[in-house]
């Protein structure tokens, strides 16, 4: 995600961060550049231009440049309007009413929306412990309804029996009362789509939720179509009243523009991120964390998390007092490399590990390749027990001896080092911010 976009954005940040002091001009030269790798990343033009106008703006006031770190305090002004610009506030589904909660996808065909309906279901039963069931009111597509039911038995979810022929209003009017009767929690309904945004396709929708009246109306766009996925949202943000957008596809969205004007330009909240086909490939979407990642300082926090999901109550609890202290050694890194591939490969996860997308161009390792942990393990293997807990004592001669014993060369392991160190720098500024609060409660 956002590959491309971060590595410039990185590349502008160093060079201002790699001078002692600032002027007006350096910052005006930096946000020029900013923008234009904002309009690469098929930002909406006019957003970009506010965007890059902000942090201008307070960027050279204030007392940012005769500051002690200059480079740092822009840096950390371009990291707030970006999570501004993703959206501030995170936003969840609101579905706290009498049961059954609705909620609706909409979306053209192709955008994702029948997976991404099966994953919401499977999280609102997994995560939030609620009973729910699916139903496909789309009669367009040949076996849509059937899709709708084969992914409900992979995820467990009841989904609606199908009637053939039955109109979309009909079905959605047999869906509600058989969960109303059946006492679930939540109502999803998979309405039909469309090649191309069309007024048939909107009165239908619009005839569903006059019915339905659904606490959610998710539109489900497919980021890769950049301002195309903005556009859509628009058009269908004029016509029914959305509350949120899912995007899909971001795992293998490298430019971000849907999902960085997306908020600007229809002002609905990006709800949750596609990330891949399989069906626990859906992340909640956190403008901060997303905005770490952007700017590379990697989203440890989501990281966390992701682990805390798979691995042991006790490795957690571990994990969890060590964070608290700011500790993050070998050993613990070690542990992170083969929970990621319990956790889905390096795919899902190389973004969010600060420094292992450098890594894993430093061992020419197929993007998403699990490859790269393999040889982080055995270079860790390699190390004196000390050594684990001490990464500090590993000086040069040290250095030829473990990349013998691993297999593998000096650069690997620095790289390995270096990873350890932005690592361990984030858990210490994650501390600092006292945002792993939650985390802890979480983690129990
Ligand atoms: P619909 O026509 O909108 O209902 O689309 P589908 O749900 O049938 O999805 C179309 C294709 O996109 C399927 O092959 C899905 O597996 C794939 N897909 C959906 N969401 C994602 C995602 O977030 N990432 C990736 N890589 N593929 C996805």
């Amino acid at each position: 995600m956002f590959d491309s976009l971060s590595d410039r954005l990185g590349g502008v940040f160093d060079r201002l961060r790699g001078r002692g002091a600032l002027t007006e001009a350096d910052v005006r030269t930096a946000m020029r550049e900013v923008r234009v790798a904002l309009l690469e990343a098929d930002v909406a033009l006019p957003v970009a231009r506010k965007f890059v106008d902000d942090v201008t703006e307070k960027a050279v006031g204030q007392n940012v440049l005769r500051s002690v770190t200059p480079g740092q305090q822009v840096v950390k002004i371009v990291n707030d309007a970006l999570v501004e610009m993703l959206g501030a506030d995170e936003a969840e589904l609101e579905l706290n009413v009498a049961p059954p909660a609705i909620v609706m996808v909409v979306g053209l065909q192709g955008s994702g929306k029948t997976t991404t309906t099966a994953k919401i279901a499977r999280r609102l039963k997994g995560r939030d412990g609620k009973k729910v069931m699916m139903a496909s009111l789309d009669v367009n597509r040949p076996a849509a309804q059937e899709q709708l039911a084969t992914l409900g038995g992979q995820v467990e979810v009841a989904t609606l029996p199908i009637i053939a022929g039955q109109q979309p209003v009909d079905i959605a009017r047999r869906a509600l009362s058989a969960a109303k009767l059946q006492g679930f929690d939540v109502l999803m309904l998979d309405t039909a789509g469309r090649l191309h945004v069309d007024q048939a396709l909107m009165d239908e929708m619009k005839a569903v939720a006059d019915i339905a009246r659904p606490q959610e109306i998710l539109l489900v766009v497919d980021s890769l179509t950049g301002q195309d996925a903005v556009n859509v949202a628009q058009n269908f943000s004029d016509q029914v009243p959305l509350t949120g957008v899912v995007l899909t596809r971001m795992d293998g969205d490298a430019r971000g523009g849907a999902a960085l004007s997306m908020r600007a330009v229809t002002g609905k909240p990006i709800k949750f991120a596609g990330t891949g086909e399989k069906l626990d490939a859906l992340e909640a979407f956190h403008p901060s964390r997303v905005a770490g990642r952007i700017l590379g300082m990697g989203d440890v926090v989501s990281l966390v998390e992701r682990a805390a999901e798979s691995i042991q109550q006790e490795d957690a609890e571990r994990m969890a007092t060590r964070l608290a202290k700011g500790q993050f050694d070998m050993n613990d890194l070690r542990g992170q490399l083969a929970q990621m591939k319990r956790m889905g490969g390096l795919g899902a996860l190389a973004g969010m590990m600060p420094g292992m997308k450098k890594a894993q161009a430093a061992m020419n390792a197929v993007p998403g390749s699990d490859k790269v942990l393999v040889h982080m393990d055995a270079i860790i293997g390699s190390m004196t027990v000390k050594e684990r807990s001490k990464p500090d004592l590993i000086n040069a001669k040290r250095k030829i001896r473990i990349a013998k014993g691993s297999g593998t060369t000096v650069q690997e392991v620095n790289r390995l080092l270096k990873m350890h160190q932005e690592m361990s720098t984030a858990m210490k500024k994650i501390k600092k911010m006292g945002g792993i609060k939650g985390m802890l409660s979480m983690l129990g």
